[in-house]
């Protein structure tokens, strides 16, 4: 079983100092304690986790804390080092329908601990009801009547609690900031409220909110990552039997570095164009009669020519060969290390690029541009429709790599991305650094 460290999360004096401060000035008490979380970056397995594939993202060196005071008045009240708004809701009255922004994701998560039963309308998500979830599925992790978030009645006698959020992982830059924000929540309530669950019941706690709450249709890769990432090490996760594996990543060993590069492209199309390749996948899997697109394997695509036109074809072909690109590199991680596996991230991108049809010139760009100043292996990273690519690059040749990026972008007159290393972490803390 992955139990995450619980030394990356520490925070040191200064922050802790800052974070009681803040929280003292929004909510007029002391925190209990400071928990964190970190953002993640997906290694490769782009699409697959909601067609029951594999996964490998890894927990990144920036995180989000969260500082917790109880309340005695039942309400739940949240503030954020990003925003002046304070936002606050009786326990009992915490519903769906009745949180928005960014809000929604810490009093989602608050709404999904203490919901009774895991709500309707989740087919399709990966997962579901194959984790249990104190609260959400009391009796899995709880005998009856020792329930201590208050009984049977869901918030019912649950304390209410002063949260303040402080986070460093960037938004919408495609490392999860909000995956960062639920989980770190989400094990500080734990504690709080002496839940019990575990770490993977937390991460689909995660999911839950974002999908349930927040609206997002998202699998459950980027909370997992985020609650089982290790240091300088890869999540392997099989979204069909919820199985996780750590995997050594050797980087700092091999002398390399994972570059991200921020396109800062987002289009507007993205949600559709997401839930439009869920669509197709989903189509596919009907036409070809199995569960999810993971039954099929390479040897099945001359069948799945046959069977679909040509545009559901590539859509599943893209899943197919990318599950099966996400196992080679596990392989080639455990026998050989970093440098065997730079083929498999080119050839996941131009997956994605021509199959998927999920890539945008300014990630093509990047891509093409790291190929050629030494990089070993390179992919955009993320949902698609613009957001990030990853490079993995020899540590001396990552300064030319960054230098060659950036002209690139201004010779084609792109706006300039945001370049920034990102170190293999530990997940979230289990136990807050209480004072
Ligand atoms: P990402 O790819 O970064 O996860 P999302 O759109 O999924 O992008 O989530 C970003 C949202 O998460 C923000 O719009 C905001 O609502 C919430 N969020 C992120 N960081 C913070 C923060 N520091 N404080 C409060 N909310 C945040
Ligand atoms: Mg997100």
């Amino acid at each position: 079983a992955l139990e995450p460290h619980e030394a990356t999360g520490a925070v040191d004096d200064a922050l802790a100092t800052e974070l009681s401060a803040e929280f003292a000035r929004r909510h007029g008490s002391a925190p209990l304690g400071v928990w964190s979380a970190p953002g993640r970056v997906n290694l490769i397995g782009e699409h697959t986790d909601y067609n029951k594939g594999f996964v490998l993202p890894f927990a990144i060196d920036r995180r989000a804390y969260v500082a917790l005071g109880s309340r005695d008045d039942g309400l739940a009240r949240v503030s954020s080092t990003f925003t002046d708004e304070v936002v606050e809701v009786p326990l009992e009255k915490l519903s769906p329908e009745l949180l928005e922004g960014w809000s929604a994701y810490p009093l989602g998560v608050a709404w999904a601990l203490l919901a009774q039963e895991a709500p309707a309308g989740e087919s399709g998500v990966a997962g579901v009801g194959e984790v249990g979830v104190a609260g959400i599925d009391a009796a899995a992790a709880h005998p009856a009547g020792s329930h201590p978030a208050g009984g049977e009645s869901g918030s019912a006698g649950a304390r209410g609690f002063s949260l303040h959020i402080h986070s460093d992982v960037p938004i919408g830059a495609g490392l999860s900031s909000s995956a960062a924000i639920e989980c770190a929540t989400a094990v500080a309530l734990n504690e709080f409220w002496e839940l019990g669950n575990t770490p993977k019941a937390l991460a689909r706690v995660g999911q839950i909110a974002e999908n349930q709450v927040v609206g997002a249709p998202t699998g459950i890769m980027d909370q997992s990552a985020s609650m089982l990432g290790r240091l300088d090490a890869a999540v392997f996760l099989d979204c069909r039997s919820m199985q996780t594996e750590t995997v050594a990543l050797g980087l700092a060993a091999h002398e390399y570095e994972i570059l991200v590069i921020d396109t800062k492209v987002s289009h507007d199309h993205a949600t559709g164009g997401y839930a439009a390749r869920r669509a197709s996948c989903e189509r596919a899997a009907e036409v070809m009669q199995v569960d999810s697109l993971r039954e099929l394997s390479p040897a099945d695509l001359p069948r799945m020519r046959a069977a679909l036109d040509d545009e559901t074809f590539r859509r599943a072909r893209h899943i197919v060969t990318e599950n099966d690109r996400v196992e080679a590199t596990v392989r080639l991680l455990e026998t050989s290390g970093p440098q065997a596996i730079g083929a498999l991230l080119d050839a996941s991108h131009v997956s994605m690029r021509d199959d998927f049809e999920i890539s945008v010139p300014q990630l093509d760009l990047a891509v093409e541009v790291a190929q050629s100043l030494g990089a070993v292996g390179a992919r955009m990273t993320g949902g698609g429709f613009g957001g990030s690519a990853l490079a993995l690059v020899p540590r001396a040749l990552r300064p030319a790599l960054e230098a060659g990026i950036l002209e690139a972008f201004a010779q084609h007159g792109y706006r300039a991305p945001d370049l920034f290393v990102v170190q293999p972490s530990d997940g979230a803390t289990l136990k807050g650094q209480l004072r």
